[in-house]
């Protein structure tokens, strides 16, 4: 017999590192979630900008379950079927030509790091400096920790080796990157730190300056790939190549999988003897993961992102009509930020928490930013609704 379980049983048996809405969604269907109340939500998360295809898409039931009953997981010692058919069709839809599988975002960058630590030592020992941006955020080990920008570098084993340069100020970068430099780490779209796109120009400016010294450019998706800007990756807007892309979330549309992409001339110049990061990514995760690849590769489903952008962002003009409390509304395809103004900074947190009372669900960007990450095939009566309830918890705050 199964205990009951309250919001109240969290301070009971978690570690307090994290505070989750006050609702427990017990079920969900497309874009909709249900508590213990039966009470529906709109959810304009995605969880996260993981539930690409919404919650319990049919199809994805269906792989789930006929992949539970033929085989779910096995040891590192093995490949299979469906990581391989994974990595094949992730080759032939990018850039890259190997492919490595883990379990989370932070793990595939370490895995990027580790590679491009390896070659670029190959070439000089002193060639040992990475270089990340202020605003970023790339994982949550000690490592991408120290990367990232809301924390210090002090624990990170990497200590001293890390530069942070302004994000999309290409003339920063003139002397930063040079012949001591090992790997350039970006986001093309900082999500944690703001919903911030990288400019071309300072995507092509990169690129100009790792190839001069023959750095390994990185580019962090774990939260822009798989359809969610509009094209399958965010680097395909820009047309500048990385020489390793990292994604997550959405490649296991909620399940743990991550990918580090990249191409022979890197993996290869790693004797796996030395380059000893473990894989992941077991036959369940990865036949989901092969499905939602197919699904999101349809070319309705990237129009339908721009469409959905569109009518997002008009929803939000309108609502700042009445409201007047946005700055600014950026992001790509279904990956859009909200700022607050100048009489609202600070107060990102309270508006999500009375979205969430009035029954839609939306995630903070920092204190000032509201982002919305919803499925890529929300019903656009769906996002109506959702917009309406927004209204009503901005104008329960006034
Ligand atoms: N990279 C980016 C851009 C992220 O936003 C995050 C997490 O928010 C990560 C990496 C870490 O991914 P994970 O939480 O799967 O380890």
């Amino acid at each position: 017999m199964q205990h009951p379980v309250d919001r109240q049983t969290w301070h009971e048996v978690m570690v307090p590192n994290e505070q989750p809405g006050t609702l427990i969604p017990v079920r969900g269907n497309g874009s909709r979630l249900f508590d213990q109340q039966d009470r529906d939500y709109i959810d304009l998360t995605g969880g996260g900008g993981a539930n690409l295809l919404g919650h319990c898409h049919p199809t994805l039931v269906d792989t789930l379950s006929e992949q539970a009953r033929t085989l779910w997981h096995l040891s590192h010692g093995w490949t299979h079927e469906p990581a391989l058919r994974l990595a094949q069709q992730l080759c032939a839809a990018t850039f890259a030509d190997r492919v490595l599988f883990n379990n989370t975002g932070t793990d595939a960058n370490e895995a990027a790091l580790r590679l491009a630590l390896h070659y670029s030592q190959q070439q000089r020992p002193e060639k040992r400096n990475l270089i990340v941006f202020q605003g970023a955020c790339h994982g949550q080990s000690l490592l991408m920790d120290a990367l990232s920008d809301n924390h210090s570098a002090a624990e990170s084993p990497l200590q001293g080796q890390i530069t942070r340069l302004p994000f999309n100020k290409p003339e920063a970068l003139n002397t930063a990157i040079n012949a001591d430099t090992a790997a350039v780490m970006v986001e093309p779209i900082q999500t944690e730190g703001g919903v911030r796109a990288a400019n071309p120009e300072f995507l092509h400016a990169l690129r100009e300056h790792c190839d001069r010294h023959d750095v390994p450019l990185i580019f962090d998706e774990v939260q822009t790939g798989m359809g969610r800007t509009g094209r399958l990756f965010a680097y395909m807007h820009s047309g500048v190549i990385p020489d390793m892309l990292t994604c997550a979330r959405a490649l296991g549309g909620g399940f743990p999988l991550s990918a580090l992409l990249t191409h022979r001339l890197l993996s290869d110049s790693c004797p796996l003897h030395r380059y000893q990061h473990g894989g992941a990514g077991n036959p369940l995760v990865c036949q989901v993961a092969s499905r939602i690849l197919e699904l999101v590769s349809e070319p309705s489903i990237l129009q339908g992102v721009q469409e959905r952008h569109l009518l997002l962002r008009n929803h939000l003009i309108t609502i700042n009509q009445h409201s007047g409390v946005f700055q600014d509304i950026r992001g790509q395809g279904l990956l859009i930020g909200a700022t607050l103004n100048h009489a609202w900074q600070g107060r990102a947190m309270e508006i999500a928490q009375s979205a969430e009372h009035q029954g839609v669900l939306v995630l903070t960007s920092g204190d000032s930013v509201i982002r919305f990450s919803p499925s890529l095939i929300i019903d656009p009566q769906e996002l109506h609704h959702g917009m309406e309830r927004l209204q009503l918890a901005l104008a329960a705050l006034k």
